[in-house]
């Protein structure tokens, strides 16, 4: 993800003294002259405007401020030496809330503030009441705040689910796995093998344009997105894809808004043809003794003989039930002689799974 900056929004302090609302940029409360305590919690507004005075663009981009080791008095992180009593900063405790999340971007001051006192809407900019002088504070109530919505499933929907997991998990257990020995005596055998044709003809696939052969015939393309990166590509298209913006703390009692973007970039997918050998039919022989073949094909020219299968069955008599054991090996099944006697291990419901003599 790449961090795109989209300026600077002021918070806000309120006085622990006399719990008047301050701007972030001022070090004294307005109301009391109380100084700033450098554990002082900065908050945004409901609504935020990006800082564009030059000044405080200065203070904000100082990053976190330094509080005087000997008077406390609190310094931009810029600063070498305290304004107020002069000694090296370098000693001093700089602001620990830098890089703090304070809440996803909400532009506009169109909103009004209303007076805790009297109950007059004022301008959002407003620092008190015009009708009555209350100091107005700009936080955001508890009630207001967005509600985390409760994510993921409750306990017992889960403990449902587990249940179901184990019903099945017992029932494939029963019903595929388990199995009872039965003894059984081959009563018939059959056999199928088969080979598949090929032929070298023109078939259709899709890959990027740049991992074509050089052989391949385009037959169309179109642009898809390849892949998702941090930054923009140096060239072809890419589209930008960010998230809601959101205030992070400079510890100066102002907040970076910051974007988190990603670039899904663009290429060229294409359909094409080229030759290669590709299955068209298959050729089978079926039988039902124990002394398979390989079926024979005509080939034709630019033909020639593909994969091959074969499957073989032993038919078992056992207790007036009939159990068909199904298997790819030659060999297994040559042992099928009619008339000789097997162990069957046969699930619940009447697969055989193994035999053995
Ligand atoms: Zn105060
Ligand atoms: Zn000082
Ligand atoms: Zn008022």
């Amino acid at each position: 993800m790449a961090r795109k900056k989209k300026g600077y929004v002021e918070l806000y302090w309120a006085c622990p003294n006399c719990k008047s609302e301050n701007l972030g940029s001022v070090t004294v409360c307005g109301n009391c002259g109380s100084p700033q305590p450098d554990n002082v919690e900065f908050y945004q507004g409901s609504h935020q405007q990006l800082v564009t005075d030059d000044e405080k663009l200065k203070q904000a981009k100082a990053g976190a401020d330094i509080h005087c080791a000997y008077c406390n008095t609190r310094n931009p992180g810029d600063t070498k030496t305290c304004s107020q009593c002069g000694s090296d900063l370098s000693e001093g405790a700089q602001r620990a809330s830098e890089g703090r999340v304070v809440g996803s971007f909400k532009a506009g001051t169109g909103a009004l503030v209303k007076c805790p006192n009297c109950a007059s809407d004022n301008a959002y900019v407003n620092r008190k009441c015009h009708n009555c002088g209350t100091p107005l504070s700009h936080k955001i109530k508890a009630d207001e705040e967005p509600k985390a919505k409760g994510a993921g499933l409750k306990r017992g929907s889960l403990m449902v689910i587990g249940a179901v997991v184990l019903v099945l998990c017992a029932a494939i257990y029963f019903l595929f796995l388990r199995t009872s020995d039965v003894t059984g005596v081959v009563r018939t055998v059959g056999w199928e093998r088969s080979v598949a044709i090929e032929a070298f003809i023109p078939v259709q696939r899709e890959a990027w344009l740049d991992e074509l052969g050089a052989d391949a015939e385009i037959l169309s393309c179109s642009e898809e997105v390849r892949h998702v990166q941090d930054a923009p590509p140096a060239s072809g298209r890419y589209e930008e894809v960010c998230g809601t913006p959101y205030n992070v703390e400079t510890g100066g009692g102002f907040a970076e808004v910051v974007q988190d973007c990603e670039y899904q970039v663009y290429d060229q997918y294409c359909t094409y043809s080229e030759l290669d050998w590709t299955p068209i039919s298959t050729v089978q022989t079926v039988g039902r003794d124990l002394f398979p073949d390989w079926p024979a094909a005509a080939l034709a020219s630019e033909e020639r003989l593909g994969e091959q299968s074969e499957s073989y069955a032993c038919i078992f008599a056992a207790g007036g039930e009939e159990y068909i054991y199904t298997t790819d090996s030659f060999t297994e099944f040559q042992q099928c002689e009619i008339g000789s006697e097997w162990t069957l291990s046969v699930t619940s419901l009447g697969a055989v799974t193994s035999i053995s003599q």
